[in-house]
């Protein structure tokens, strides 16, 4: 069955026992057992839960893979991703990852023992191998970047990682399985912040991974359990909603970023557009070969200051000023002072004039006209 189809009808069966057509939010902690060890599959909501099972279920099949774990956030899916590496173990990541993975692996884990490099998407897709040795257990990838919309190659990480035995992660977060799938093109693991496109409605945190391996599904569901990360029934359910639309949301994304895109690049406050659309992007081609379209995320350098682009930040009205993204609404940020203060300190802080925008779907003339008003706010002194 085609995408489309199964983000609406895989492991959502009518229910058994009424036949409703949407999975019920099992709201229920615990299972009746008919006497001891005789249940129904289910024992404990922490171990498993019908309304979760079928977001795994569906969620796994739309990312070409055989398991599937959901989570309690985009964080507790990652946390329980790293739980596969021990203390002294080196990880190697790209290095405008998101900021709170960005904080877990060097606030959090590195002071416990482990290992981090950080590297440029550039020489993860080009040059990973001299960077990765025998300790090298793990290699995170996120692609599209966050906030720079950087393109990794993720058949070339997955390729160089393997050649250490090492698992290669790939955060698939900003393109949704609907534009990428990155087990098809090598990688071991996929994770989400499934706050994000999945969900679609800014109403809901989720996280998940999804793997083929059955070694590694073993253990993330071993971990899952142990950890406790879980999301409950009807976080679960919200999610598993969201993807009925995933599709047709995605297709529309696309076509309002690609838009404003084009007419960001050629407005005379703005000083570099980064999205992976535009032919002017330095993997505009990567993207096109992995990348089904190039997703609703962009961002941009104003031709001005840092006051100039909290300027604008004031000026927008449809545009909400806020952090987040992959939401119906669209949304505008500063990262260096938002998502993205985590990596102030760090050796890659994000241009102080960049502003990001997640594309929603509302009418895009809407959304450009909004805009333009609120580029009016950059005094044309600062215009080149
Ligand atoms: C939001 C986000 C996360 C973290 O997810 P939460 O659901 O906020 O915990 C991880 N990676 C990316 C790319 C994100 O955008």
């Amino acid at each position: 069955m085609e995408f489309e189809t199964r983000a609406i009808h895989e492991g959502q069966e009518p229910d058994p026992a009424t036949g409703a057509v949407t999975t019920p939010i099992y709201q229920t902690s615990t299972y009746a057992h008919e006497e001891v060890g005789q249940h129904k599959g289910y024992v404990y909501s922490r171990s498993g839960n019908p309304t979760r099972a079928a977001l795994e279920q569906c969620l796994a099949s739309l990312e070409s893979a055989e398991h599937g774990f959901a989570f309690a956030s985009g964080m507790a899916a990652t946390t329980t991703v790293l739980h596969l590496v021990n203390p002294g173990d080196r990880v190697v990541c790209v290095n405008d990852v998101y900021g709170g993975t960005y904080r877990l692996f060097s606030k959090v884990l590195e002071p416990k023992g482990y290992e981090f490099t950080f590297l440029p998407a550039e020489e993860i897709s080009r040059n990973l191998a001299p960077a990765l040795d025998e300790r090298t257990r793990l290699v995170w990838v996120e692609t599209p970047t966050n906030p720079l919309l950087n393109v990794v190659d993720i058949r070339a990480a997955a390729e160089a990682t393997h050649a250490v035995g090492a698992v290669c992660v790939v955060d698939n977060t900003f393109a949704s399985p609907y534009l990428q799938r990155p087990l098809e093109l090598g990688a071991d693991i996929v994770v989400h912040s499934t706050t994000k496109y999945l969900g679609g409605h800014s109403d809901v945190i989720g996280g998940f991974a999804a793997t083929t391996d059955p070694t590694i599904a073993e253990r993330l569901a071993f971990l899952q359990n142990s950890l406790g990360t879980v999301p409950g029934p009807f976080d679960s359910w919200l999610v598993l909603r969201g993807l009925k639309t995933l599709a047709v949301r995605m297709e529309r994304h696309c076509e309002n970023a690609r838009r404003i895109a084009e007419w960001l690049e050629s407005h005379a406050s703005v000083e570099r557009v980064r999205y992976p659309g535009l032919a002017s992007h330095p993997d505009h081609e990567l993207a096109r070969e992995q990348m089904s379209d190039f997703g609703g995320m962009l961002s941009f350098e104003l031709a001005g200051s840092k006051e100039d682009a909290l300027a604008v930040l004031r000026s927008t009205a449809i545009w909400q000023l806020a952090e987040s993204l992959g939401g119906v609404e669209s949304l505008i940020e500063h990262p260096g002072l938002m998502t993205h203060a985590s990596t102030a300190d760090s050796a890659f802080p994000v241009p102080e004039n960049l502003i990001r925008l997640s594309v929603g779907i509302e009418s895009a003339d809407d959304l450009i006209a909004d805009l333009e008003q609120a580029l009016a706010a950059v005094p044309a002194a600062a215009r080149s």
